[in-house]
């Protein structure tokens, strides 16, 4: 179950990172996979600044069925090569249950987005993988309702499971959802599972991105998942929250100088 037992932390492999209580862990990389260019240079700009792992969309949840929807699995074809490029670790996006197996034979991590957090026929499938899992928060799920889903895929035996603070629908409008920085600290002490936040889907905005990674940090997050781009202007899907690769070393060491580990 995910219910913290004092003292029994987990700690989830991801490539030859462990994301937990031990250290922080920085996942970075495209909203989604938009041509071999394009990844192969952000994934280098990733790596060199010291982040830990690559994200990337294959297959994009658009809230319009007219938005560009992923490569697919040329996108997966793509991240596999990126991995074996970089060496780093990669997490991206499982939407469809009959897609598992290919998203397993090219991602290191799968995440279940929060608009598929209660897809409890994917949830179970996933229960049932040997593989790291990234469950997402709901954009309007409850902390409760997040450990519910959480059950979902322990209690199918897979235990490398992280969960994921991505900001959730508020009144408020001046960034794209609120982020919840209370339920990081929540989640640290109800679960015994590593909790991690996206501060990109959050902020919406460049310029807040870096401010709620802190806070992240700050609140006793394990991680962040990261948004990231070689050209925001002509990204083909959330240009507008990416943060340049340029930026990537400010992200890192103003993460270090707030943890004592990134
Ligand atoms: C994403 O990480 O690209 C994404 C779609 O996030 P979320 O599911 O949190 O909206
Ligand atoms: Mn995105």
């Amino acid at each position: 179950s995910s219910e913290a037992k004092l003292g029994a932390l987990s700690t989830v492999a991801l490539g030859e990172c462990h994301i937990g209580p031990a250290g922080f862990t920085v996942i970075a990389g495209p909203c989604s996979v938009e041509s071999g260019e394009q990844l192969l240079e952000i994934a280098a700009a990733v790596r060199d600044a010291g982040c830990h792992a690559l994200r990337g969309g294959a297959f994009k949840p658009r809230s319009s069925p007219y938005a560009f929807q992923g490569l697919g699995r040329e996108g997966l074809e793509l991240l596999a090569e990126a991995r074996a490029m970089t060496g780093l670790p990669v997490v991206t996006e499982i939407l469809d249950v009959r897609d598992i197996e290919d998203v397993a034979d090219s991602a290191d991590m799968l995440q279940v987005g929060a608009r598929n957090m209660q897809n409890f026929t994917l949830l179970r499938e996933l229960g049932r993988l040997r593989r790291p899992v990234l469950l997402k928060r709901g954009l309007s799920a409850t902390v409760e309702e997040t450990l519910l889903a959480a059950e979902y895929v322990l209690e199918g035996g897979n235990e490398q499971l992280v969960l994921c603070e991505r900001g959730i629908r508020t009144f408020e409008n001046s960034y794209r959802f609120t982020l919840d920085v209370g339920a990081v600290a929540v989640l640290k002490e109800r679960t015994h599972l590593p909790v991690i936040v996206d501060p990109s889907h959050a902020a919406g905005t460049t310029s807040l991105v870096i401010p709620l990674a802190l806070a992240a940090a700050a609140a006793g997050a394990d991680g962040v998942i990261v948004e990231s781009h070689h050209d925001p202007a002509t990204a083909m899907c959330d240009g507008k929250q990416a943060l340049p690769v340029t930026r990537l070393p400010e992200l890192m060491s103003r993460l270090s100088l707030a943890t004592g580990a990134a």
